[in-house]
């Protein structure tokens, strides 16, 4: 396994391989866990050559985010992807990615305006730009994406689209721990007592989708179950419950075409968001 921290070097490696081998792609910003590397798996059985980018970025954090306290350990990273045989890890520095004078962003817009997008003001900017900026620079045939961060999904795959980019965007379902709970990187925040209260989002998802099941397709009535089982703990702070089209992400009131339920809290001082299918196209 290589370690390249350089834009400059991963593009000249890129160049050497990619007409003979094919390149997969897994952005990440470290701290590593089983869902991470499921996307890593993913990506090995799919291409020859598995590219993993480390890269905390500044561009998607508002200034009240957790950019300076985000989880970082590298050598935990590196050790875990070399166990997956990752071939490549990009580690690049903030400054080599935006150096002084950068000034070009992406938006995919309407997309943005619905979910996290409402409450995290510029967040699918700086996600759209370093995704786009990731690919000109690791040149991947294919990039594997979590279902975990729906709505970046949809707007990475646009972008891909709208802007004619060569790469095939795959996505994987979401990993959770044992008792349910999406695992992410943020949990490591949590106290005991605010991770026995975060349950209450995979709690509350379980019952839509049984009401769903059973007959219930009144959006308002399942959101308005999710809110209850949620709000039933107090230190839960509920950000969004939400029942969209899976592919606009617009709200929808009587659901008969293809919808997700989509939901955000607030535990403490963590924010954590999970989502689930509840109708297929
Ligand atoms: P992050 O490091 O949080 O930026 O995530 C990097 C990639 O891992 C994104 O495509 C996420 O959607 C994906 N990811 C994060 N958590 C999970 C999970 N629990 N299951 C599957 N994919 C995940």
């Amino acid at each position: 396994m290589k370690i390249i921290r350089t834009v400059k070097e991963m593009q000249d490696w890129s160049d050497g391989i990619r007409s003979t081998r094919r390149i997969g792609f897994v952005p990440t910003m470290g701290y590593l866990h089983e869902g991470h590397l499921s996307l890593v798996r993913k990506a090995r059985e799919m291409g020859d050559v598995t590219v993993v980018s480390i890269f905390v970025n500044p561009m998607q954090f508002g200034p009240e985010e957790d950019l300076v306290t985000y989880p970082r350990d590298f050598n935990s990273d590196s050790e875990m992807l070399e166990k997956e045989k990752t071939d490549i890890i990009f580690y690049p520095e903030a400054q080599d990615m935006y150096p002084q004078r950068y000034t070009t962003i992406i938006q995919v817009r309407g997309l943005e305006d619905h979910l996290c997008g409402r409450t995290r003001t510029g967040h699918f900017i700086g996600v759209a730009t370093v995704v786009a900026k990731l690919f000109n620079i690791v040149k991947p045939h294919f990039a594997v994406f979590g279902q975990k961060d729906y709505q970046q999904l949809k707007i990475i795959e646009r972008m891909t689209k709208d802007l004619n980019m060569d790469v095939e965007i795959v996505p994987c379902p979401t990993v959770r721990e044992q008792d349910g709970l999406a695992m992410s990187s943020r949990n490591t925040y949590l106290s005991q007592e605010e991770r026995k209260k975060a349950l209450l989002i995979y709690k509350s998802i379980g019952t839509v989708e049984t009401l769903f099941r059973q007959g219930e397709h009144h959006a308002p009535t399942l959101i308005e179950k999710a809110k209850e089982i949620l709000g039933s703990e107090a230190g839960m702070d509920i950000e969004y419950v939400s029942i969209c089209d899976k592919d606009t992400l617009e709200d929808i009131d009587e659901i008969k075409e293809s919808a997700i339920l989509a939901i955000a809290c607030r535990v403490g001082r963590t924010r954590l968001i999970d989502n689930t299918i509840l109708m297929e196209d």
